[in-house]
Formats: C-alpha cells, sequence, structure tokens
C-alpha cells in the first residue's frame, strides 16, 4: 500500500485516505492560449515507469493538496511537498537523484 506523509499535518497517510489529482507542476493555458497548448494542458500528461511527480489531497485528514514524488514501478517515495511549489525542492531533488543516479528531470 502506498504510504504518504502529508507536509501539513506530518501524519503518515495511507492511500485510503488521499486522494489523487494526477500530474503535478503543469503549465497552465486558458484563455489566449493556442488551440494546442490548450488540448495538451487539458489532456496531455505523463506516464512515466520510475520517477513521478503527483498531486494528492489528504481527504481524509486535513484536507490539504500536497505534491509527492514517487516511483511508479517500486512505489518508493522520494518526499512529499506543498502544492504551492511551483517545482521540486532542492531536497527532494537530492534524495531522487541519491536513489537514481542515472535518472533526469524531464523537459
Ligand atoms: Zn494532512
Amino acid at each position: 500500500m502506498l504510504i504518504l506523509r502529508c507536509p501539513y499535518c506530518g501524519v503518515d497517510a495511507e492511500e485510503t485516505d488521499l486522494a489523487p489529482g494526477g500530474e503535478a507542476h503543469l503549465t497552465r493555458h486558458g484563455p489566449g492560449s493556442d488551440d494546442a497548448e490548450f488540448r495538451d494542458y487539458l489532456f496531455q500528461r505523463r506516464n512515466p515507469r520510475g520517477v513521478h511527480f503527483e498531486r494528492w489531497r489528504h481527504a481524509f485528514g486535513c484536507g490539504k493538496w500536497f505534491h509527492a514524488a514517487r516511483c511508479t514501478q517500486t512505489l518508493e517515495v522520494f518526499g512529499t511537498y506543498s502544492a504551492q511549489c511551483s517545482e521540486p525542492p532542492e531536497e527532494i531533488m537530492t534524495a531522487i537523484r541519491t536513489r537514481r543516479p542515472d535518472w533526469e528531470m524531464p523537459a
């Protein structure tokens, strides 16, 4: 079972206490964007086998959204952090690079 630590209340929440919110750090496109940008924003998602950044909500806890970095293949969790971060914090990136030296941040 996937267990993520909520960065707000510090609880190690089981997957059943959480609600998934999809991929983190999406570039949002709205009015004024072209059709391709808006289509990609709505429908294009990464589906990596390995390191992935995701949004989760502590639904049956504090109710707040947060981000998690984890491996989709092994369920290894590299860390969780505030949903207000526009990119993963350096300590998360260090944790990933320590355990996955060959991994590179996707463009
Ligand atoms: Zn919480």
